[in-house]
Formats: C-alpha cells, structure tokens, sequence
C-alpha cells in the first residue's frame, strides 16, 4: 500500500493530535487534581488552624460563651472563599455559628467518601470537621469544627479552569494542525507534485523551494536533464552529419528529401538531384595517402557548400561521392550555371597539407519528378547519369535522359548563340502590315523579329523569345528591337511614308524602372514622333501591376505612344483589367480568328468586339488567312485586321507599302 505525502502528513497530525489531546487531558486531570488538593489543603489547613486556635480559647469558656467567639470564626469565614460558614457543634447541637441559616440545619451524617480522586471528594464534599478538644478540670471537652463549603464558589474555580483548559487543549492543537498542514503543503506536497511533473513532461522547470533537500533534488534534476537534452541533440547532430566533412550524411539527406518532395508535390515544382563524385579521388589516396585526402574531402565540402544558396543542400554519402539538391532555379540554363560553378570551384587548384591538387569532378543530374518521385529513383537515375559523365570523358555533367540531355545542350547552346547574334548582328525587323477592313489600306505595321542565322537560316521568335525572356536575355535584345524599329519609322518618315509600328515588348521590359526613359530618349534621339509607335504588351504583364509600376502605360500614353493589347483572349484577362488600364487597342489572338466559322468561336470573337467597341478601343484580328475571314470580320465591324491573308512579316525594303 502506499500514501501519498498529504494522506501521510493528516495521518501524522492526526497521531499527533490524538497523543496531543491524551497528553493534555491527562495533563488536565491532574491539574484537576492538583487543584483540588490547593483547595483542599485550604479549607483544611484554616479548619485545623481554627480548631487550635479554638481549643485555646474555648479552654476557659463556658458552653454558654462560647458564642463569643463568633468574631474569631467570621474571620476564618470571610478569608476563605471556599468556607461559606463556620459552626461549632456539640453532639448535634450548633452552639455556634457564622451564618444563622444554619440555626436550625444540623449536620448530622458524617460524609465519608472512599477511594475517590482529590477533585471528586472537592466536588462532592459539602463540609468539613475536626474536633476542637480541651481539657478543663481534667475534664475533656470537645465540640465538632464544621466549615460549610461554599460548593459554588469551589465550582466556578473548576468551571473557570476547565474553559480555558478546553480552549488550549481543543482550539489550539487544532490551529497548531490546521498551520502544520498548511506548511506541510505548500513546503512538501506542492514541490512534491512539481518535481513529479517536471520529471515527467521535462517541459516547466519548478521555481526554487524553501525546503533545502527538495532544492537539492530541483538542482540535481535541472542539471541532469539539460545534460541529457545536450546529449540527445549531439546524438542527433551525430547521426546526421558527416563525421569527415561535417556535411549532412544519409539520414539528413533522406529526412530533407522525404520534405523537400512534400513540398514540390503541393506547389507542382522541380528540382534538380546532383549525384557528385570526384575525378581520380583513388589516386589522391593512393599517392599522397588517406590523410591528404582526408584533407582534401573536407576542403572540397567547404567548397561546394559555400557555393550552392542556403536552402539548396549537400551531403557526403560515400567516399568521394557528394549528393547536391538544388531548387527554386528558374531555367535549365540557370540550373546549369550553377552546376558549372560547382564543378569550376572544385576543379580550382589548391594546396592540401603542402601539396598542390586540383581534381575534377563529374555530376549526374536527375529532375524531380521528370526523372524520379522518390528518394532511391532519383539517387539510381542520377547515378546512372553520373557514369555517363565519367563514360563521356570525366569533368563534366550529364543529364539523366539523352533526350533531357539534348534538351539541355540545345538550350545552353541557344543562349550561346543568341547573345552572340546580337553581336553579330544577325538579328532583322519583320514587318506585317494592319489593315482597315472598311478601305482595306495599310494603317499601320507590327515589327517581328527575325534571327538570320548564317547557320540555320531565318529563325523564327518562339524559339528563342521564350528563352530569352527567362534569362533576361530579353532586356537587352528588346532594346535593338526598340531603337531598330524607331530607326525604321524615321527612315519612313524621312522617305514620306506615314506608317506606325506596333513594337512588341515583353513583360520584363516594361517592368524595368528605365523604360520609359529609355524609350522617350531613343524617340528624341532619332526625332520621331511619338504618335508613330505602338507598344503592344500581354495580358500577363497587367497581372504584375502593382502600385508601384502601374501607372507605366499612362506615362507612356503621356509622351505620345499608343499602347496595343496582344494575344487578347488568351491569358487571364477581365473587363475590370480594361478599364482599369489605359490602353488603345485590342488585338483578338489568331486563337479565335482559326474557330470564327464554329458557332462558339464565332460568338467569342463577337463578345470581344462588343467588348472593345463599349470600351472605345480600336479592335484588330491577328491571323486572318482568308477572304471570308474578312468578311466576317467586316460583318461584325471589326476595325482592322493582320495576316497572311493582307501580306506576311517581310522586312521593311519587301514591304509592299
Ligand atoms: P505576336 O505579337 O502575336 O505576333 C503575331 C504572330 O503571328 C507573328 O509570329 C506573325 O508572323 C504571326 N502571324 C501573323 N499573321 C499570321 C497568319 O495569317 N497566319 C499565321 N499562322 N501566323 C500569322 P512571329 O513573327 O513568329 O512572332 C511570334 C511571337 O513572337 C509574336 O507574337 C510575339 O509575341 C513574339 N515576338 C516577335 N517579335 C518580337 C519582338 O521583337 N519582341 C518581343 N518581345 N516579342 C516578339
Ligand atoms: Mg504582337
Ligand atoms: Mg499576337
């Protein structure tokens, strides 16, 4: 069985109690006792005293005077709060007495009272005698000494006595308990509890205790437990770093995974899986010894660590083998600059315990989720791409499908290529004239980029625009378009041909701080009149509006430009982003004009122009092929059109104008 410390601690007081109240009532009975003895030996001592002092002066005393004592015995009477009345009695007859009232009571029986306490025979006794003797003519004389004891005077001295004996011995050993109990828990059983719980959940740690053990106890435990949380949080930095590199090792590599896939799960995003493994690591070892390249493993973690950004991670999992996973780039040509800056930091030439090693490294590279959705596909298929790496050649990377591999190639050798284009000036301005359905003339022109590639002939911009936007290639590529095109309406102008150009300008163009400037200055520079150019932008671009930037097309409106809606239909635009954005003209996407004889089609192209009628915008269909195209169009009075139909983009000395 066991007690808790509050059941111990009431058992306790209540033990306490019980011996307290025992203690005391003995205590009180003999106190009783004691007391009844004092008055006892009171009315005794003053009746054996009197009954000397009467057996002297009664000597020579008469019956008859002996009354005249009387003085003698009110003043024993008076002295003695337990004496009410003094009587000497001869035989049964008073002859004497301090209180008439006992003229006629005569005490008669004797009380004897056998073996009973002091304070019973106090309690019970209603007199007291001793025979006064003398002797006279040699004659013995003797009358009977009574004291009538005053009982309530003796009663109220014990009634007194035994209230304030019961309120010690009843009230105080109860409050004596009431203020144990109390510090009992508070000191004892609280902190008791508080330990208890702390030891369990380790969470709140209990304030110091006034009790000196039980602070011991806190102490001792405060101090173990913030030993054991060290030791459990070395643990687990143990079992998951590298002890070598100090890198993340497997288990970190797998728990960051197993979050990592989570993630691109929900947001439908990639990443990219490096497997790493150095160039000829073996000949390190085996020619400078393990602990150069002890050395130069933990060297080369420092590297590659201080290279990749901060949520991109890397982990030692073998030998000379490292895995990197990288996320959040924005294209395959970003991902693989990043690759090629690992791989040139690596390859640097460095100096290990004195001796100057520079090592290659060979990377396999798996996508999420192209190229695995778990943990163990991903490390097989980057792996396997790893060998190709070293099977090519070594010192390079490779992807994990030839076709991704291609892909990859082809990408880094357009972005090569096209930066040098431009050097090389082998970009050209397209033009494709806009025409009014009603008077079927020429109103105006859209400038289309053309790459002229010695190599590969005239490219066309969806396979290279995209690229360029995403490496923002675009920016600069899209200030040649700008100053070519303006270029272009001087030389117009200067040849008296009033044509405008539609120029297209992609979203990160229109976003940088400097377009409005830069515009603004080229049209100064070459002396052309603003109302002459059209910038036509996409939908998408009004998406990235904020208030910060929002206000560009009406600065631009502001100089003179006209500003065109391209590919209308196809993105996320609603009638509030119109009326919201200052813009001239509404280009219906060749999208719709290709489903203008379908019943649904046709409607859409009617919703649009209604549309841009209300909204007083000038609405042009792109893509228009076919004479009933036009017709149609004319039918639905849509202003002007742009197509093969009229002429296709031709450069400006072909333009048929
Ligand atoms: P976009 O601005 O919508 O241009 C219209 C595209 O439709 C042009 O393709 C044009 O050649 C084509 N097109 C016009 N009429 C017809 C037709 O009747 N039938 C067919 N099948 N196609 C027709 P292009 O020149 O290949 O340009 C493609 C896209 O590349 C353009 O679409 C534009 O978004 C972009 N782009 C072209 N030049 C530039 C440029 O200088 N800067 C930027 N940022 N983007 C440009
Ligand atoms: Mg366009
Ligand atoms: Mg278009």
């Amino acid at each position: 069985m066991r007690i808790s410390v509050r059941q111990f601690t009431t058992i306790t007081l209540l033990c306490v109690i019980a011996i307290t109240y025992i203690g005391m009532g003995f205590y009180f009975i003999q106190q009783q006792e004691r007391t009844a003895k004092v008055i006892h030996k009171s009315i005794y001592s003053d009746l054996y005293s009197l009954s000397y002092t009467l057996s002297k002066e009664l000597a020579n005393k008469s019956k008859e005077q002996v009354p005249s004592i009387r003085p003698i015995l009110d003043r024993t009477a008076i002295d003695n709060d337990f004496v009410e009345a003094v009587l000497i009695l001869q035989d049964n007859n008073l002859i004497a007495t301090t209180d008439p009232f006992y003229d006629k009571k005569i005490i008669k029986n004797v009380e004897y009272f056998e073996n009973i306490s002091m304070y019973d025979e106090v309690r019970l006794r209603t007199y007291a005698e001793h025979e006064v003797s003398f002797y006279r003519i040699n004659k013995k004389y003797s009358y009977r000494l009574v004291f009538i004891i005053d009982k309530n005077e003796v009663l109220s001295y014990f009634t007194e006595y035994n209230v304030t004996s019961l309120i010690y011995l009843l009230i105080a050993p109860l409050i004596v308990f009431a203020m144990i109990f109390i510090l009992m828990k508070y000191l004892l059983a609280i902190p008791l509890e508080k330990l208890r719980q702390f030891a369990y959940y380790q969470n709140k740690v209990p304030s110091s205790f006034l009790l000196k053990e039980l602070e011991t106890i806190r102490h001792s435990m405060v101090q173990t437990f913030s030993r054991l949380e060290q030791e459990k949080n070395e643990l687990y930095i143990m079992s998951r770093t590298d002890e070598l590199s100090g890198l993340a090792n497997r288990n970190a590599l797998d728990e960051y995974l197993k979050h990592l896939i989570e993630t691109s799960k929900r947001k439908k995003t990639e990443f990219a899986f490096l497997f790493l493994d150095l160039d000829d690591f073996k000949s390190v070892n085996d020619s400078l010894g393990h602990d150069v390249g002890d050395e130069l493993l933990k060297h080369l973690a420092t590297v590659i660590s201080s290279v990749i950004r901060d949520n991109d991670c890397v982990a030692r999992i073998g030998g000379d083998e490292f895995i990197v996973v990288l996320q959040d780039y924005k294209s395959l040509v970003e991902l693989t600059t990043i690759i090629k800056r690992i791989q040139d930091s690596l390859s640097q030439k460095m100096v290990v315990l004195t001796n100057p090693i520079s090592i290659n490294s060979s990377i396999g590279v798996a996508l999420y989720p192209q190229n695995g959705t778990d943990i163990l596909s991903l490390m097989k298929h980057s792996d396997i791409a790893m060998y190709e790496a070293k099977n090519k050649g070594k010192a390079q990377y490779h992807f994990f499908t030839d076709d991704l591999n291609q892909r990859v190639q082809d990408v880094i050798t357009l972005d090569k290529d096209m930066r040098q284009a431009l050097v090389n000036k082998e970009y050209k301005l397209f033009y494709q004239p806009k025409v009014d359905i009603l008077t079927n003339e020429v109103v105006g022109v859209e400038a289309l980029i053309r790459w002229d590639s010695p190599l590969k002939g005239l490219i066309n911009p969806l396979t290279f625009i995209p690229l360029a936007e995403e490496n923002n290639f675009i920016l600069e590529l899209g200030d040649w378009v700008i100053e070519e095109a303006i270029k272009q309406s001087k030389k117009w102008m200067d040849e008296g041909k009033n044509i405008s150009i539609s120029i297209n300008v992609s979203t990160k163009q229109l976003l940088d701080m400097s377009f409005v400037d830069k515009v603004a200055s080229l049209l100064k520079q070459y002396n052309v009149d603003p109302k002459q150019i059209d910038l036509e932008i996409t939908e998408y671009l009004l998406l990235k509006f904020n208030e910060n930037n929002s206000n560009v097309l009406d600065k631009l409106r502001e100089i003179g430009l006209s500003i065109s809606l391209d590919d209308f239909g196809t993105g996320y635009s609603s009638l509030s982003y119109l009326k919201k954005f200052s813009i001239d003209y509404l280009k219906i996407d060749k999208s719709f004009m290709d489903d203008y004889d379908d019943k649904d089609g046709a409607i859409f192209i009617e919703t649009i122009v209604k549309m841009g009628q209300t909204l007083n915008l000038v609405i042009i269909a792109e893509g228009v092929e076919t004479a009933e195209q036009v017709a149609y169009l004319k039918s639905i009075r849509c202003d002007q059109y742009q197509g093969y139909y009229f002429s296709k983009p031709l450069p400006a000395e072909k333009l048929f104008l």
